[in-house]
């Protein structure tokens, strides 16, 4: 409901002037070019018109008061509509509770709404709801909501009432659906179809960038599955480094502790073998008891000799001494019987051979042997001459005498002998004696020699052991440094997972190649792992960011498709909500424009009837579409295909159908009729009504009267009009006057006064 209207700056209104509607009619009043006219024009531009030709103008500037000769032009027109936004029941609605009560503007929870635009010569607008700045179309969703439309059905401008008659039928069914209120779904289905393309794009935008992800994802994804066998080879590198240590640590400490003790072990028997070895040569090299028995023996043998050597010179003695008295004998008997010598030759040959025996014994070098050969030599030679030398008698004698000693001589000698060969049977009995003990000693020697040769042999054996063990040691411990190097590799490579492991405390029952195996395993695994690359942190996070990115999208390209489906289906429901609407509208309008028109004219009827649509053809044609101009684009107009709207009218007692034909009254009675129909169907909170009433006579200028008041019971009436009749149904009376300033000028005035001032 209006409440009032503040002009400052606007057209003529050059100060703030007030209008206040505390009546169901208020009529202006005044002189020709008072400035009646922009009120109504000041209402259209608050509403946010943006046609300047509605308002008479060529350019915003236009609507600022250009000043007069008297005042100074205004830099900025302003004009605010206070409605009362007070809950109410709206007709016939019973006020049971407060609940069934609605607010003209519902969605503003304020008792009071104001509507300001305000332009400035710059040519800028704005708008201000509540004093708050908003936008043009935020007024005009406001308007709609309260059945105020902007295409200005409720505000009929001076000479145009006929205007609706004139139209084109498309425009006037958009003045018909603005009646209808359809604005308000005009607007929440443009709404719709927005925010449907906007999510239709979206949903282009979303699936485009799902299409631009996908390979990058695919990308990642092979990467992230490398990885994963990467990191499945480092766990099987782990498992198998765990296996692989665990049973090498124990297998070198455990063999490194049998060789050191074998080391050990062997040291000991070595050491043992040489010590005793040692004790056999020192033994050896002092062989004092061997040197004894060969001391010994030499001694035995030197005495076998000796007593030997003695009896051969005896034994030779006695053959001289046999031979000797042999030859004395016979020299007795031969010397006894010739004076004259002779001298066998064979005692010479004796002589001669036993003087070469004795020298050769002389040549000797025993000096006793010697001695006794000179000796013998000198008994041989004297006892020979004495033999062959001396007379016959005395020799005789002496021959006797010589064979006597040598006769005793020989008796001695055989004694000796016997002696002698007595002693040599002692020597070479002792000297057996010596070598037998030698010979025993000899035997003890072999098996020492048997023994050393043993030890001998027991210290290469085990000092070759030795140098074994310590071959072995020393491997031993080349292994331990590269199961080292191993397990710094293992770590870097597969982490610290592979050195974690329970230490074994038995060794599987296995041959060693198994173990070698297990190595190769680990070393081929190791270039696998190497093979695969590492790291890759990143990569996996870039993919679960991916991957987080695309499920989000696809989420998002649900909701989308989701929303789309609900914008399809509330544009559908409002389409449908549309239709209902229109047709419900159309055929009440219709009833009350034929009641309306029989009662201007007194009978007859009309009636509005939607064109017929060519088959298959377009609802607009281009030309339209320019005359709608670029300012409608924003605004919801009559959409193609949709039909547009014929006025039927059928006079009483005439055949006029057409409506051209028609007077200039008829046009403004049925123009009038028509107005007052759609506005009794939907009525608008208010309804202006510039010299609609101009062209009526007396008696229908009563009809109309009584039709307003009619009007006024649903909708608020504004009337600018010269019109007695009409004035005298007002409840409020405004005169306009305009002085020499060019400034219009409002009084509220009585309804005598009226009738003066709109003469
Ligand atoms: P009628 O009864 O003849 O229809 P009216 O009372 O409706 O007349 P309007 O048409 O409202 O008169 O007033 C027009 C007057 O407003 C003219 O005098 C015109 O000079 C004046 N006017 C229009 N625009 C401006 C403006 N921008 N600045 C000052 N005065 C203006």
């Amino acid at each position: 409901m209006l409440k009032r209207l503040e002009i400052a700056g606007f057209k003529s209104f050059a100060r703030k002037t007030v209008l206040d509607f505390s009546s169901a009619t208020t009529a202006v009043v005044g002189p020709n070019g008072s400035g009646k006219s922009n009120i109504a024009e000041a209402f259209r531009f608050a509403l946010g018109e943006q046609s300047m030709k509605s308002m008479r103008g060529k350019r915003s500037e236009d609507l600022i008061f250009s000043g007069s000769h008297s005042s100074a032009r205004a830099n900025r027109a302003a004009v605010t509509i206070v409605f009362d936004n007070m809950p109410r029941v709206r007709p016939g609605h019973h006020a049971s509770n407060a609940t069934d009560a609605t607010r003209t503007f519902p969605k503003l929870d304020f008792d009071e709404v104001s509507i300001e635009r305000a332009v400035f010569r710059d040519g800028t607008s704005e708008y201000l709801v509540n004093g708050a700045k908003v936008r043009l179309r935020d007024v005009q969703e406001l308007l709609a909501s309260a059945n105020i439309g902007e295409s200005g059905h409720h505000i009929i401008s001076q000479g145009e009432a006929d205007r609706i008659l004139l139209a084109h039928p498309r425009e006037r069914r958009a003045m018909l659906e603005d009646a209808l209120g359809l604005k308000a779904f005009e607007f929440k289905k443009l709404d719709a179809e927005r925010k449907l393309e906007k999510t239709d794009a979206n949903m282009r935008e979303v699936e485009s960038l799902r299409r631009e992800i996908a390979p990058h994802i695919r990308f990642l994804k092979k990467q992230v599955e490398r990885l994963e066998r990467a990191a499945s080879l480092v766990q099987e590198l782990a498992l198998a480094c765990q296996t692989y240590f665990g049973i090498e640590e124990l297998y070198l400490s455990t063999e490194k502790e049998r060789a050191t003790k074998e080391r050990a072990q062997a040291t000991e028997r070595l050491t043992a073998a040489a010590a005793q070895l040692t004790a056999f040569d020192e033994r050896n090299t002092n062989d004092v008891e061997g040197m004894k028995h060969a001391e010994r023996i030499r001694v035995a043998e030197r005495e076998l000799d000796r007593v030997m050597q003695e009896r051969s010179v005896l034994s030779r003695e006695l053959g001289r001494v046999e031979g000797a008295l042999e030859g004395a004998k016979k020299r007795t008997v031969a010397v006894a019987h010739d004076p004259y010598i002779k001298i066998p030759r064979d005692e010479l040959e004796i002589l001669c051979t036993e003087v070469e025996n004795q020298s050769q014994v002389i040549e000797g070098t025993n000096p006793e042997a010697i001695k006794a050969a000179l000796t013998s030599l000198r008994a041989l030679v004297r006892v020979f001459f004495e033999r062959f030398g001396t007379p016959n008698d005395d020799y005789l004698a002496d021959e006797e005498s010589l064979v006597h000693s040598l006769e005793s001589e020989r008796e001695g000698m055989l004694a000796k002998d016997t002696q002698l060969a007595e002693s040599t049977d002692t020597n070479r009995k002792a000297l057996m004696r010596a070598r037998e003990a030698s010979m025993a000693y000899d035997e003890t020697g072999r098996e020492e020699r048997h023994r050393v040769l043993e030890l001998a042999e027991v210290k290469a054996r085990e000092e070759s052991a030795v140098v074994r063990l310590d071959g072995r040691l020393r491997e031993l411990s080349m292994m331990s440094e590269e199961l080292e190097r191993e397990r710094a590799e293992a770590l870097a490579l597969a982490g610290s997972a592979a050195l974690s492991y329970a230490p074994l405390t038995q060794l599987p029952q296995e041959e060693r190649r198994v173990q070698e195996d297990r190595k190769r395993g680990v070393e081929r695994l190791k270039i696998r792992v190497e093979e695969a690359g590492g790291g890759g942190e990143d990569v996996k996070k870039e993919y679960e960011d991916a991957v987080a990115r695309e499920t989000f999208l696809a989420r998002e390209l649900e909701d989308l498709a989701k929303s789309s489906a609900g914008l399809r289906e509330l544009i559908s429901d409002l389409d449908t909500e549309l239709t209902t609407t229109f047709t419900e509208g159309l055929a009440r309008v219709n009833a009350s424009f034929g009641e309306f028109f029989a009662l201007m004219f007194g009978g007859g009827g009309a009636k509005l009837v939607l064109e017929e649509l060519p088959v298959g053809g377009r609802g607009r044609s281009e030309e339209e579409d320019e005359e709608l101009g670029g300012e409608a684009d924003d605004l919801p107009v009559a959409k193609a295909g949709k039909a547009g709207i014929e006025i039927s009218v059928n006079l009483p007692k005439k055949r006029v159908q057409a409506l051209m034909q028609l007077s200039g009254g008829e046009r403004a009675l049925t123009s009038i009729a028509l107005i007052f129909a759609m506005s009794q169907v939907n009525p608008p909170p208010f309804l202006i009504l510039d010299e609609t009433d101009a062209a009526l006579d007396e008696a229908n200028s009563r009809r109309y009267g009584d039709m307003i008041e009619e009007l006024a019971k649903k909708s608020q009436l504004i009337v600018i009009s010269h019109n007695r009749e009409t004035m005298s149904r007002a409840g409020i009376l405004y005169g306009v006057t305009m002085g020499s300033d060019g400034i219009s000028k409002l009084l509220s005035i009585k309804f005598d006064e009226a009738v003066a001032v709109a003469k």
